[in-house]
């Protein structure tokens, strides 16, 4: 029977921990440029991986900060009409 190869167009299953779960804003992530509107990853695998993605960026946004808070401390201080605390 043909219509049984075609699985539940309102469930999905995540191609990372391989649940199937029903589509919605709950489930995967929203996102305008896929085919049905939403992610094929689930929103918890996304959330984990960004979670690991943003952590391992840790050291280079501190570095940057830092780097921009000498850059504008040497800005103020040039100025002349500003002391630092
Ligand atoms: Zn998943």
């Amino acid at each position: 029977m043909r219509y049984t190869d075609v699985p539940d167009p309102r469930r999905r299953t995540c191609p990372s921990c391989a649940r199937s779960l029903v589509v919605n804003e709950e489930n995967f992530h929203k996102d305008s440029l896929c085919a049905d509107g939403h992610t094929r990853k689930c929103a918890d695998c996304r959330n984990e991986a960004e979670r690991i993605r943003y952590s391992l960026a840790a050291p280079e946004r501190a570095r940057r900060i830092r780097e921009r808070r000498a850059e504008r401390r040497a800005h103020f201080e040039s100025t002349g009409r500003y002391k630092a605390a």
